[in-house]
């Protein structure tokens, strides 16, 4: 399923999935929405809405090829299903939480949300096939 990606700031436009995850036009919003409780997934303790120490100002992932090795590997079988980008592009329309830190919590609960669904769509579509 693919559809024509317009959103109105988006740092690539490309075309794809809309189940999906397109972590360049994402705010790093999974980084920042999930409560991470310490474990064998997660290294440290992190409240909702919080952004990870290891995000950085790219909202790129500062260990992203060692996960695992680092104490995350939770974060190596998370994926939102496309709903990163729709939050930080069509809900926030372009302008991240960094430039509007009140508007983080807003961020989480509706990327929680977003993931909610669009992992109940995922399902749905995979029995309609
Ligand atoms: S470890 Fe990396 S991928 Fe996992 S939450 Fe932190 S910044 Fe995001």
């Amino acid at each position: 399923m693919l559809e024509n990606i317009d959103y109105p700031n988006p740092k690539s436009n490309l075309r794809q999935s809309i189940l999906r995850a397109d972590c360049e036009n994402c705010f790093g919003l999974c980084c920042v929405a999930l409560t991470f409780v310490a474990s064998s997934d997660f290294t440290i303790n992190k409240d909702s809405g919080k952004p990870c120490k290891n995000l950085q100002s790219d909202f790129r992932c500062g260990i992203h090829k060692n996960l695992s090795q680092n104490g995350f590997k939770g974060c190596t079988v998370f994926d939102c299903f496309g709903a990163g980008q729709k939050v930080s592009q069509y809900t926030f329309n372009g302008v991240d939480w960094r430039d509007n830190p009140e508007t983080a919590k807003k961020c989480s609960m509706c990327s929680q949300l977003c993931s909610n669904f669009m992992r109940c769509n995922r399902i749905w579509l995979k029995h309609l096939s």
